[in-house]
């Protein structure tokens, strides 16, 4: 058995699979991913700051749940994420179009030699906090 520390709340668990968070904290996020989705239904454009505030979740919980594609923002929203290949803004996933169509080439070589391991590529990298305060211009 793989006890360990919820990074949320800081409580014993019985770790199983996937993010190191407990239960309750899980149903919690749950909870708030469903509010989250019912406020961009009724306020659309808003900024994720705003989402944040307005729902008391974390910045870095709404930008997880953009890269897992599960909420996404306006088409004409001045808010988003960056592309982690060239930096584009993008309203949800981790690549835009573009490089989504680049990298399945490679995607493909690669699921042929190795499994994939979806949930590493899940976490939320180190050090992408700090992206809101840079500009891209590039295209
Ligand atoms: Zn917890
Ligand atoms: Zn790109």
């Amino acid at each position: 058995m793989d006890v360990r520390n919820c990074v949320r709340c800081g409580r014993i668990f019985n770790y199983v699979t996937g993010q190191p968070i407990c239960t309750d904290c899980k149903k919690e996020i749950e909870q708030k991913f469903a509010q989250v989705k019912q406020y961009l239904r009724e306020n659309r454009g808003a900024s994720i700051q705003e989402v944040s505030e307005a729902n008391q979740v974390d910045i870095r919980q709404i930008r997880q749940w953009i890269r897992e594609e599960r909420i996404t923002f306006a088409e004409d929203s001045m808010v988003g994420i960056e592309c982690e290949r060239c930096g584009v803004t993008i309203r949800t996933g981790r690549f835009c179009s573009k490089c989504k169509n680049e990298l399945a080439g490679n995607i493909e070589e690669f699921t042929h030699s190795k499994s994939a391991e979806p949930d590493k590529f899940k976490t939320v990298l180190p050090g992408s906090d700090d992206s809101d305060n840079r500009l891209r211009f590039r295209r």
